[in-house]
């Protein structure tokens, strides 16, 4: 059997891969086995940051490798602490707890922001106010914080406690304060998973006043938002709000699993010793490329990212088979006169890799990739989208 053969056969099957099988890369170029190239413009969904096999990232998790790969949360390690300082002066949040995927990371923050209104509030205040459209993991809770019916199907009883609001609808979200008893309300400024919708600013910074004046806890979903992604360190930086809680993974471990809630000055005491936990959570490898990540996360490349994302917006807006164009930074959305499935896969055939988010082609590149090769891919999607 082949690879394809045995992976049929074995792995379950929850996901419909593309019919290639990738055995190496370099920055934004990957080779499949039978050595025909490809230009990524998807990042193992905004995970490889700085591409494939960067060498920066690749030097500090071997180094700290060969030190030491795993103790458990008895101990302290420096690559741990290192990094959730750093996460805290980047953002001027207070703490961090580490996971190792975007959906625990949300599952924690979900934890304590019912411990807060427990605390402050009573504990018939739990519920969770997130948007309609969103997206927030795969877990039993996780999926509940996910306003998308089709994800509920098959799985039900979810966890009870979620409520969903229109985004962009500030008299609805109000509505949702007014009839419930609310803990939090959780939102991504960017729904990716949802189609690339960027929330309106208007809208995040009235959310904000509410919350503030209700002490409701806003938690910002930066999971695919994150880490440079949209032009800024974390999604929300973008909208002039402040979040209790910042949730993040994919980009920030460059790579290997890791997963990290920010907590912020009200909320940085509420989980202590025994509330919660995990066995990889904070692994010093993990950590160690993730200061690698984070460490060249500057105001340059920032402004690279804004300046790539303003190249790609102005080459797709109104160009032939494109209806419309949204997202923000390097998280882009097309809107096509094709189908979004059948213009990826011709877009495979022809060497490059593009996602898709419901009816949409999203484009995840990484952060530095060369604009040789990202004008190249944005041809070969033009000639796609029209032929
Ligand atoms: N939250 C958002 C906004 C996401 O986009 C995702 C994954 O796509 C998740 C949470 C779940 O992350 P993970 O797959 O790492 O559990």
């Amino acid at each position: 059997m082949n690879i394809q053969e045995l992976d049929n056969k074995y792995v379950a099957h929850t996901y419909n891969r593309f019919p290639i099988q990738l055995v190496e890369g370099k920055g934004s170029l990957l080779r499949d086995e039978n050595g025909k190239e490809y230009i990524d413009l998807s990042s193992g969904i905004a995970v490889n940051t700085f591409g494939a096999a960067d060498r920066e990232w690749q030097d500090a998790v071997s180094a700290q490798m060969s030190k030491l790969s795993h103790t458990s949360n008895l101990y302290y390690t420096q690559p741990c602490a290192r990094l959730a300082q750093m996460l805290c002066e980047r953002t001027g949040m207070k703490k961090v707890f580490f996971s190792n995927s975007g959906a625990e990371a949300n599952e924690c923050a979900i934890k304590a922001a019912r411990k807060y209104a427990a605390d402050k509030k009573g504990s018939d205040c739990f519920t969770v106010i997130t948007l309609k459209n969103g997206f927030h993991g795969r877990t039993i809770t996780t999926l509940a914080a996910t306003g998308q019916e089709e994800f509920h199907k098959y799985f039900q009883p979810l966890t009870s406690g979620f409520v969903y609001a229109e985004p962009n609808d500030l008299e609805d979200l109000k509505s949702k304060i007014a009839e419930n008893k609310v803990a939090a309300i959780m939102f991504e400024v960017v729904q990716g998973e949802g189609g690339v919708l960027p929330l309106k600013k208007e809208y995040l910074s009235g959310m904000a006043e509410i919350a503030a004046k209700e002490d409701i806890l806003l938690i910002a979903d930066e999971v695919q938002t994150g880490n440079g992604r949209c032009g800024m360190l974390y999604g929300y930086m973008n909208f002039g709000i402040t979040p209790d809680i910042v949730t993040t993974a994919k980009g920030l471990g460059g790579g290997l699993p890791l997963g990290a809630v920010m907590f912020g000055e009200k909320t940085e005491n509420v989980l202590t010793p025994g509330l919660h936990g995990s066995t990889f959570g904070g692994n010093p490898v993990c950590c160690a490329g993730a200061i690698s990540i984070l460490s060249r996360l500057t105001d340059e490349l920032m402004l690279e990212v804004r300046k790539k994302s303003e190249y790609i917006f102005k080459s797709f807006e109104g160009a032939p088979g494109v209806k419309s164009v949204s997202g923000l930074g390097l998280m882009i959305g097309i809107e096509c006169e094709k189908n979004a499935s059948d213009v990826a896969m011709a877009c495979m055939e022809k060497g490059v890799l593009v996602l898709t988010a419901h009816s949409k082609v999203r484009l995840l590149p990484a952060l530095n990739i060369p604009m040789e090769e990202l004008s190249k891919a944005i041809e070969i999607i033009k000639e796609v989208l029209t032929k």
